[in-house]
């Protein structure tokens, strides 16, 4: 099993009895509001997702990390983790101060944040480094610019956890993910990241991965979604029939990832393989595109960017191309290994769409019977999209 980057796997998160004097003291501080995708982040510095953070990142360490995909430690680091408010509210705070961090979706504590600065967020450079990009119809941009202007930088403390977004039993912090691999034997680990159902192309992927490794960790990425993403039970759902199905039980388990989609590309790969590495993974699936949108990214930038890293990130990634179904060689292909391009069988998400909405099963080249079934029963019930 992998170490945590830093070595140690940060807890940020308030001991049980401490919590009644702990939300009486908060109740007394100034109250900082926080949506959903805010409050993901708190639990994740919390529970060690990004260990090293203890907290949010002051105006040096988010430079550092758009300059150099460097904390100014040197440790590796792609995506700035930035707690953002309204620079009416920003300027009212003082460093050394304490504020409670308020989760506005479900109107109640979160947080307590040890203010050590406040400072004004450079969107454009943010953007730029970041998404590549500074056209608001992307996603990651369009959610970015409607933050607050400023950001709050310390450490915190989580003190109230939210109502998960997926069944307790998926939401898995590394520490419980650690515990089951530690029980499991496994010494080789390799991580799957996904915000899509399983079809045969990525069960191809998870399988060649999983022939170098003991034991494979499916970990759907839950939490903002766009209009047109699955629902996160359908994806649950879909990869407990595959797993039952098509793997060997003892050799995968699966969690769920609450945190935002960035869509930032080939930064947010690296973020996603070090995510992993600190869930004890040793390996990590870099696909075709990986958290790419629309057209912004090469469709292998993601695989080229680990280069620039070399062995520091102390995570392996498992370059892999993209895979469909051949049907000259009747076969699961990749580009990588198979020629025949005109046979290739290429079915969008738009087409899987259309298929659902005349309540048609997708081929069994492009995904299991039974997921298709599922798919076309929960389609029926109207429970496969947001509709965002
Ligand atoms: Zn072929």
């Amino acid at each position: 099993m992998n170490t945590p980057l830093g070595g140690r796997l940060i807890c940020r998160q308030c001991a049980p009895e401490a919590r009644d004097e702990r939300r009486a003291r908060a109740a007394e501080l100034p109250r900082l509001p926080a949506d959903r995708n805010l409050v993901l982040e708190i639990e994740k510095i919390a529970n060690g997702t990004f260990s090293p953070l203890e907290g949010f990142m002051p105006r040096a360490e988010v430079d550092s990390v758009l300059d150099t995909m460097h904390m100014t430690d040197g440790t590796p680091w792609t995506v700035p983790i930035v707690f953002h408010v309204d620079s009416a509210l920003g300027s009212s705070l003082r460093p050394g101060s304490q504020a409670a961090i308020w989760n506005t979706v479900e109107d109640r504590l979160s947080a307590v944040i040890t203010v050590s600065e406040v400072f004004p967020l450079a969107k454009e450079k943010f953007a730029r480094s970041v998404f590549g990009t500074l056209e608001r119809e992307h996603p990651g941009v369009a959610l970015m610019m409607g933050w607050g202007d400023s950001c709050v930088a310390g450490e915190i403390e989580l003190i109230d956890h939210s109502t998960s977004l997926i069944p307790q039993k998926y939401d898995l912090s590394p520490t419980e993910v650690r515990a089951a691999i530690a029980e499991r034997g496994w010494k080789r680990i390799v991580g799957f990241q996904t915000r899509n159902l399983g079809h045969r192309a990525h069960e191809h992927l998870q399988k060649i991965a999983l022939e170098h490794a003991d034991g494979l960790l499916i970990h759907p990425l839950i939490g903002w979604k766009k209009k047109g993403d699955m629902q996160p039970e359908v994806i649950l759902d879909g990869y407990e029939i595959l797993m039952e199905r098509y793997f060997v039980k003892k050799n995968v388990m699966m969690a769920g990832l609450t945190t935002a989609m960035r869509y930032a590309g080939p930064k947010e790969a690296v973020f996603h393989a070090i995510i992993r590495k600190n869930f004890g993974c040793t390996h990590f699936i870099v696909g075709r595109d990986h958290a790419g949108v629309g057209g912004y990214y090469d469709k292998y930038a993601a695989h080229r960017i680990f280069d620039e890293f070399g062995d520091e990130l102390g995570i392996t990634p498992m370059r892999l191309h993209g895979p469909c179904w051949c049907s000259v060689c009747e076969a699961i292909v990749t580009e990588h290994t198979c020629p025949h391009e005109d046979a290739w069988e290429q079915i969008s998400g738009t087409e899987v769409r259309a298929m659902l909405a005349r309540g048609e099963r997708p081929p069994g080249t492009f995904m299991r019977p039974e997921i298709g079934d599922f798919l076309v029963q929960r389609a029926r019930e109207g429970r496969v999209f947001f509709e965002g």
